[in-house]
């Protein structure tokens, strides 16, 4: 469970205590180093790393780092809004010490997300961690709600000798293929004993379609504790992989052509401890506030696109007939709608049920992403929005009426469209606040100026190790 207060100058009660002890601890079991790990809004995992005596000073006073990263793009170059993007300033990073893990992939090393805030003692408004946890926070205290999610991700394994920023797949067999699983066995059965050291309990791992392809599956945690798993588990998945020779993408497309890698998340909203995915009266056994909360995410939509899918190799992506869920169009486990109403099997429905959001990739910030689709949820709560017709097979083969019917069209077939569209959204860019949504539309028109100009492969190739 997250601790839900905000970091203070000299550090929350007990907090030093507890990282004086943790700090001796680590270092009797041969850590040396922490990684104080955040996600920037282009997506970017960006690190700072303490001795592991410094952990107590951290607790306290957190560690510098300039806010310029808030408007950073994914090659590094820096744009500006009106209040971020300058050489000034600096900002505390602060580890969450009830996130601390021990990094089995990387000996020697522990890793912690942080919270950021300013030297004043104030949350950095840029921090999407925080925002989430706002966000979490008032739905709790205004609507009783709470929140399990699970970020799930695929990833293409490529060869380490490949020349010059090439992908070249490590393994060759087919999609969900034993061959496949042979090929790679040492380096995910070290991926599974490394995530289970750390705590990660994972449901599935398995080689997926595209060349190189694997997923994984994890289990659902609080909002702020899941966008947490997923950055941890990329770092785990690169670490270990890396020790076999190989190297990783989480690239939404790795190349321009053919399936690409998703970051879908599950999200079941629950109350007092019930979860409100099943066992009500509404189609498949959702009750009237978990179909208002998936009608307000599908209304949402192409808005949060910004957000879930948000860099110039997403649209590349985001093609029909592929399950990465192109239209407004929601079903009970079909694969194809933005929306999967996932039931569950009978007999575990009540921890199961859930709804899977597919137009997501792991060029996300996972924190953002998520403060953004629980708030799209949250609005249809309270307007007690109600889903449209269900749309079951590939809502790419409905004909304009049927289309009509079920209000299912395209979601924007460019980072250009989505950024309008979440600029327009006004329910999202309040919910992430001024600053924050600002840098990510900045960021999201630096990405398109970066990327102006080149062909599909180009832009495929652009991004192709970024993430
Ligand atoms: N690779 C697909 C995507 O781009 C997802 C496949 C799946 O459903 O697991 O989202
Ligand atoms: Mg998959």
């Amino acid at each position: 469970m997250t601790t839900l207060a905000d970091h203070v100058p000299g550090g929350r009660p007990g907090d030093v205590e507890r990282a004086t002890a943790l700090s001796g601890e680590l270092s009797g079991r041969g850590v040396h180093g922490i990684v104080l790990a955040y996600v920037d809004t282009a997506g970017i995992g960006r690190v700072k790393a303490i001795p592991t005596a410094r952990l107590a000073s951290a607790a306290a006073w957190g560690v510098g780092m300039s806010p310029v990263f808030d408007t950073f793009l994914a090659n590094d170059t820096i744009v500006a809004t009106d209040v971020l993007g300058s050489p000034d300033g600096d900002l505390r990073l602060y580890p969450d010490l009830d996130q601390l893990v021990v990094l089995a992939g990387q000996p020697g090393w522990a890793w912690a997300p942080v919270d950021r805030i300013t030297q004043e003692g104030e949350p950095h408004p840029a921090c999407g961690r925080t925002v989430l946890r706002r966000i979490v926070t008032e739905a709790a205290e205004r609507h009783g709600v709470t929140f399990k999610a699970a970020v799930e991700i695929e990833w293409a394994v490529g060869r380490g000798d490949a020349p010059d920023g090439a992908f070249v797949p490590a393994v060759s067999g087919p999609a969900y293929g034993a061959t496949r699983q042979v090929e790679l066995s040492d380096c995910v059965a070290d991926l599974l004993a490394a995530l289970a050291a750390q705590g990660v309990d994972v449901d599935q791992v398995h080689p997926e379609y595209a060349a190189g392809q694997f997923e994984i599956s994890v289990g659902a945690l609080d909002p702020v504790a899941a966008a947490d798993r997923s950055v941890l588990v990329r770092q785990t998945i690169r670490a270990v992989t890396r020790r076999h020779g190989l190297k990783v993408s989480f690239a939404p497309a790795v190349f321009a052509r053919g399936v690409g890698n998703g970051g879908h998340i599950h999200l079941s909203a629950w109350r007092d401890g019930v979860n409100l995915h099943t066992g009500g009266d509404r189609r498949y056994g959702m009750t009237s506030a978990a179909e208002s909360f998936a009608a307000g995410v599908l209304a949402h939509l192409p808005g949060l696109m910004a957000v879930t899918a948000p860099s110039p190799a997403s649209c590349l992506r985001l093609k029909p007939s592929q399950w990465a869920g192109v239209f407004t169009a929601w079903g009970r486990e079909t694969r194809e709608a933005a929306l999967r109403v996932i039931t569950g099997t009978a007999g575990v429905r009540e921890h199961a049920a859930n709804l899977e959001v597919k137009p997501v990739d792991l060029a996300a910030n996972p924190y953002v992403a998520l403060a953004c689709l629980i708030a799209a949820g949250l609005d249809g709560l309270v307007s007690e929005a109600s889903l449209p017709e269900e749309t079951t097979g590939d809502p790419a083969r409905l004909d304009a009426a049927q289309a009509a019917a079920r209000g299912v069209h395209r979601l924007p077939t460019s980072l250009e469209r989505a950024v309008e569209e979440f600029r327009g959204d006004e329910r999202l860019r309040a919910a992430l606040g001024p600053v924050l949504a600002d840098a990510v539309i900045a960021v999201r028109r630096g990405e398109l100026a970066a990327v102006a100009g080149m062909d599909d492969e180009q832009v495929a190739a652009a991004y192709r190790w970024a993430y």
